[in-house]
């Protein structure tokens, strides 16, 4: 055991939840619990990022964020496709609005509106809806009080580490961006455990084939992600989605 494990297995986290403050739980990591985002419904979450976490481990699963209008566009995951996702215990998560929303620049009434219809869509089509995450990271108190009556998980942009516990309504999550190796990715999970964190969040959007040209969003190489679920694999850490991850550390 290498002494970053060793610091890991012995750390003993306090968690206490924000929905449900006066039971805290108390466990014993020793590893952080591996949670998977993908943004923004890019086909290649389907074709890539599900078949690819699907070949590694069957168990492995992720959440997956998208506005109400991206789905069954052009180049964009399809509602039969997203079902498919969730039968093998993938989640769907809220996000923006109807559109990639920037609810912090709205009026307040319009924010709601939009908050409210992101989360009947979800209901409507019959995809979980207990996780949301801010388009663009942007929110402010009006926005974080309004999509709390929604949602129970939400994810913000700042990348946390968890230490003195995980807020649920305010999750962070370590954006993978164009040109990263798989080995830059490892290293913030490597943090993580080193840290004796109980949590790490990265989140994808784009799953990029080796030889296509780069995008102006944000996106991974097929291979640096094949790479880095073939080191969680090796790690035997425990891969899931938000909402999972919160039953575990908050009890619910
Ligand atoms: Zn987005």
């Amino acid at each position: 055991m290498d002494k970053r494990s060793a610091l890991a297995v012995t750390a003993v986290t306090i968690l206490t939840c924000t929905t449900n403050p006066f039971l805290p739980v108390e466990t014993s990591q020793n590893a952080p619990l591996v949670v998977i985002t993908f943004d923004d419904a890019d086909s290649s979450i389907y074709t890539r990022g599900y078949r690819l976490m699907r070949a590694m481990d069957t168990t492995w699963t992720a959440t997956h964020f998208f506005p109400k209008s991206y789905l069954d566009q052009p180049t964009c995951v399809t509602l039969a496709e997203e079902k498919e996702m969730e039968r093998a215990g993938w989640e769907t998560g809220g996000h923006g609005g109807i559109g990639h929303d920037n609810l912090s620049s709205l009026p307040p009434d319009t924010m709601t509106a939009l908050v409210k219809a992101c989360y009947d869509f979800l209901v409507d089509s019959g995809l979980c809806h207990e996780s949301y995450a801010y388009a663009s990271g942007m929110y402010n108190d009006t926005v974080k009080a309004v999509v709390a009556k929604y949602f129970v998980n939400i994810r913000a942009a700042h990348d946390y580490y968890y230490l003195d516990g995980v807020n649920r309504q305010e999750l962070g999550y370590f954006a993978v961006k164009g040109g990263f190796t798989s080995d830059d990715i490892i290293v913030r999970v490597e943090q993580a455990r080193s840290l004796g964190a109980p949590l790490v969040i990265i989140g994808f959007h784009v799953i990029l084939a080796d030889t296509a040209p780069a995008v102006p969003t944000y996106y991974v190489r097929e291979s640096a992600f094949r790479g880095f679920l073939t080191y969680l694999e090796e790690q035997h850490l425990q891969v899931m989605n938000v909402r999972d991850a919160m039953k575990i550390l908050c009890g619910s």
